[in-house]
């Protein structure tokens, strides 16, 4: 449908200029928006795409009220703010898109996982180590748990750093040494049958927009690479539709939310953790949704409908492209193969090379008739190889 309204929202501040920031700019473009990006370094990918740029650290509180000024709406791509001290900015009048309520909760794992049993929602076993809390105090909660168990980081936690699966009581403390001595969660760990995640978009006027369920799969608790549709039933296909719209309601969300959850050998759905923006796990959207989740990004926090969310293929593959130890070039011969695989997106964040980081991803959008396992095991073998295989002629 022609969205015909005259808008007020033209201007959006971004927190954050990494790739997430940098994926908004086709959608920006096409709803007639402009990005001002506030991010610490001019290399940052969105720096590239912004119409403007604040060079600072995503919690440079005057950096943010500088943004505030350029822009009708502020929202995140990163989420490490510092949001009491933005407080003061919201009692201002600046608009933050989710609200600082949303991301104060979010910042905190274990305030997550109280909000979670608060409402309702499947949580593993947990428990809480307070500031202040010594080995003892975690041994003891640890016990109460059992081994193995998994302790997190209760701030700043991203890709798996932050988290540590403990097997024996004797890794303890080890492992919590490995984190700082910092305030933890715990949690049982969760032999879990699959990861699934779900993107959720919510308007200022409550309309809804769930994107489908799909499986995530994680080497060394970093995303590697997701399927679209999770091969699920009905009913844990519901369930997971129920808490989309559970949680955006229930934050008064205006935004995007991404949902990380377990699924049970039993078919329980247990939530993992929630990301109110953008989410590695909805980048297939780009390519294989009727709305990508960086568009329903910007839709909501400018006021502008929501678009459809269905799938425009069969069924989708995206497999993240990490560094590696090797040189800049092998990368760059190796992106080169990719980009030949028939039905295959690629995007190149153009951040430095580091070995594990994020560089970038492909998208694969597949027939029905198309084997998603082998497929990205293939484009897993070219990438994360040591020498690149030509890619087969056959697929
Ligand atoms: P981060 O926020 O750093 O991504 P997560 O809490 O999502 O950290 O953990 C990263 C990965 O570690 C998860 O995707 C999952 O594979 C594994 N993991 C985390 N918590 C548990 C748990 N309680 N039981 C089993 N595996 C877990």
């Amino acid at each position: 449908m022609v969205d015909t309204q005259p808008h007020s929202i033209r201007r959006i501040g971004v927190v954050g200029g990494g790739q997430l920031a940098w994926m908004l700019a086709p959608a920006a473009q096409t709803l007639g928006l402009e990005l001002v990006v506030q991010t610490p370094r001019a290399d940052d990918p969105a720096v590239a795409i912004a119409a403007a740029t604040v060079l600072a650290e995503v919690g440079n509180l005057s950096a943010t009220a500088h943004l505030a000024e350029q822009c009708d709406v502020i929202t995140f791509e990163n989420e490490f703010i510092d949001c009491q001290g933005l407080q003061a900015l919201a009692q201002g009048g600046v608009r933050f898109r989710p609200s600082l309520a949303v991301l104060d909760l979010v910042l905190d794992k274990a305030r997550q996982r109280q909000y979670f049993q608060q409402i309702g929602l499947g949580n593993p076993r947990y428990s809480i180590l307070e500031p202040g809390g010594d080995l003892a105090c975690l041994a003891l909660q640890a016990e109460a748990i059992g081994f193995p168990l998994v302790i997190k980081s209760r701030r700043l936690g991203y890709d798996g750093y932050g988290t540590r699966v403990v097997a024996s009581p004797e890794q303890l403390g080890p492992a919590w040494a490995s984190l700082g001595h910092q305030p933890m969660l715990l949690e049982e760990f969760v032999p879990f049958k699959q990861e699934l995640a779900v993107m959720v978009a919510r308007s200022s006027e409550g309309e809804v927009a769930v994107y489908p369920t799909v499986e995530t799969q994680q080497v060394n608790q970093i995303c590697r690479r997701v399927l679209v549709p999770a091969q699920v039933s009905e009913a844990v296909q519901a369930t997971m539709d129920d808490l989309a719209h559970t949680l955006a309601d229930g934050l008064n969300l205006v935004g995007i939310l991404g949902i990380e959850c377990f699924l049970t050998q039993d078919d329980r759905v247990l939530i993992n953790e929630i990301a109110p923006r953008t989410h590695n796990s909805g980048h297939y959207s780009l390519d294989a949704c009727q709305t990508s989740q960086f568009e329903q990004q910007l839709r909501a926090v400018s006021d502008r409908p929501l678009g459809p969310t269905g799938l425009t293929c069969s069924q989708a593959i995206m497999v993240n492209l990490l560094g590696l130890e090797q040189s800049d070039q092998t990368h760059y011969q190796k992106i080169h193969t990719l980009k030949t695989i028939p039905n295959g997106h690629l995007y190149w964040y153009n951040k430095a090379i580091r070995p594990g980081r994020k560089l970038g991803h492909i998208t694969l959008c597949l027939p029905s008739s198309a084997d998603p396992a082998a497929l990205s095991h293939t484009i897993e073998t070219l990438w994360y190889s040591q020498c690149h295989a030509p890619y087969p002629e056959s697929h």
